[in-house]
């Protein structure tokens, strides 16, 4: 049996949610926007509930909730949603990191290129940006800052609570991709200040598909965010398109679960890591991890085992687990990893460089047993 190691890429369904996704196709049939009959609106009945146990996750109102296809869905609306108030006001500047996913990346380039300035914080080998380094290039023309809260390849946790703190300060739109921590950093996302939030339901064991985007009212008014596609006013014209009600529910009943459970979840992603870690001294390999420990996650380990190409040992060991070298939307092209080489890292070292990530669906003992066969074929190759 392989273990599944890449929750980082995405977490498997919760059985919970997809039975319960299985009832609301057979049972809540219709579109949650028809007016005119009772299945419209038990299907719009269910849409809300979702819409409320997404708001009690984030500790946000429901009326602040936006479902749409996924982060990088969520990521361009609250991006080039912009592009017309930017335009009206003269507010051109973008400030984000080397390091953020490619739906951040490839929207802010796409900007740059309608004249918008955009500068990439760079990082050190910590894997952390320095908030000054971002507060400081703040302008009167200064848009927007978007910055990621934990990375999804390092697993290194940014400090955004200092950024939100300041922007919040100084009247900037602060955009934070919470792909990978939300329903697991509950309370510290809840402290964040943030005006728009992304996330996808399947990396917290909702289905694939779904996602919202969070936007912050303040006095009264949502941050000028519109429409990037043109459709109906689903989503109140923010993402037009028939709601998915089935996915959207799935979304919510995730985010109840991981609202309810995320504290165990907490400390059984601890042991994990530290029985990792154990595995990884007991093995004899050298090893570094990428990244500071101090600062990571409990559900990622980023690890570069000395001298053993990663592509080599993923191939070889398919058959006991699945684990990768990066982001699963660049994994299929063989460059480096441009986290790790934002972070300074040696290019040999990012060579050997395995990203292995679990969650509340992992069993402890299927993780060290995946992670033994692992080391062992390591070993194996390094002699
Ligand atoms: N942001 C981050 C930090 C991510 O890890 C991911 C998924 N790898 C995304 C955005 C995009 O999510 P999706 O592919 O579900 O749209």
């Amino acid at each position: 049996m392989s273990t599944y190691l890449d929750y980082n890429a995405s977490a498997p369904i919760d059985l919970r949610v997809l039975n319960y996704m299985i009832d609301v196709y057979k049972n809540s049939i219709g579109n949650a926007d028809s007016r005119t009959h009772n299945f419209g609106e038990k299907a719009r009945s269910v849409v809300e509930t979702a819409r409320n146990q997404v708001a009690t996750l984030l500790g946000v109102m429901p009326d602040e909730i936006f479902f749409t296809s996924g982060a990088t869905e969520s990521n361009n609306i609250a991006i080039r949603g912009l592009e017309d108030y930017a335009n009206s006001t003269g507010k051109k500047h973008i400030i984000t990191t080397a390091i953020e996913h490619k739906s951040i990346l490839e929207t802010v380039k796409y900007l740059s290129g309608k004249g918008f300035d955009v500068e990439f914080v760079k990082l050190g080998i910590n894997g952390r940006v320095n908030s000054e380094e971002i507060l400081n290039r703040v302008r009167e023309d200064t848009l927007l800052v978007s910055v990621m809260h934990v990375n999804n390849e390092t697993g290194i946790i940014q400090p955004v609570k200092e950024i939100g703190d300041s922007l919040e300060q100084k009247g900037i739109l602060f955009h934070l991709d919470a792909t990978q921590s939300c329903g697991k950093l509950v309370e510290e996302l809840r402290e964040i200040k943030y005006n728009m939030l992304s996330f996808s339901a399947h990396k917290l064991m909702g289905p694939q598909g779904v996602g919202v985007l969070v936007l912050r009212k303040k006095r009264y008014k949502l941050p000028p965010v519109k429409n990037i596609i043109y459709g109906g006013q689903q989503e109140h014209g923010i993402r037009p398109g028939t709601i998915p009600v089935a996915l959207v529910a799935g979304c919510g009943l995730a985010c109840e679960i991981a609202n309810n459970e995320y504290k165990d979840n907490f400390k059984k992603a601890s042991e994990i890591k530290k029985a990792v870690i154990q595995e990884l001294d007991a093995s004899g390999l050298e090893y570094s991890i990428n990244g500071d420990p101090e600062f990571c996650v409990n559900t990622t380990i980023n690890v570069s085992l000395k001298g053993i190409s990663s592509e080599a040992l993923m191939i070889s060991t398919k058959q006991f687990c699945g684990v990768s070298n990066g982001s699963a939307c660049t994994s299929k092209s063989y460059s480096p990893s441009y986290v790790l080489v934002a972070m300074g890292i040696d290019k040999n070292i990012i060579e050997s460089s395995l990203r292995i990530s679990w969650g509340a669906g992992t069993k402890k003992e299927e993780a060290i047993e995946g992670i033994k066969q692992l080391l062992s074929v390591a070993k194996q190759i390094s002699s």
